[in-house]
């Protein structure tokens, strides 16, 4: 077989996977875009982030505002940060946000939901069904 044909039958192969789980295997956890002003940091693009974690606005603003050690408010489209913060510092909260409430620990996929149980939470897979308790840190 030569390669070009092993190209192909990759690319039919590719086909007939179902749009949702081909959407799901190309998922990539968001990066901040900044604007600082007077000494504070704003997200511009808060609501693209959480569209593509697809997380409740406030539990994401409130884990990432502890994890950062500091304060701010959702403004509108924004998120606004008291002082000053480099992109790389805030993508990672953003990953650690992401690998804990976000992604499913067993098949790596982001489609999950978080389900309350008392004091614990739980991630609920809906691609491999799994359900694991998510260990805060
Ligand atoms: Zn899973």
């Amino acid at each position: 077989m030569d390669l070009y044909k092993y190209d192909e039958l990759l690319d039919k192969a590719y086909e007939k996977i179902p749009e949702n789980v081909k959407k799901s295997s190309r998922f990539e956890i968001p990066k901040v875009e900044l604007r600082i002003e007077s000494r504070n940091t704003f997200i511009t693009n808060f609501n693209r982030i959480i569209g593509t974690l697809n997380r409740d606005k406030k539990h994401f603003t409130g884990i990432f505002l502890k994890t950062a050690g500091t304060m701010g408010e959702i403004r509108g489209q924004q998120l606004f940060l008291k002082g000053q913060y480099k992109e790389q510092v805030l993508n990672r909260l953003i990953e650690n946000y992401t690998k804990t409430y976000v992604l499913c620990n067993i098949c790596n996929k982001p489609d999950t939901q978080i389900q309350r149980e008392g004091k614990k939470l739980f991630l609920k897979c809906t691609a491999c069904g799994a359900r694991e308790e998510i260990k805060e840190k």
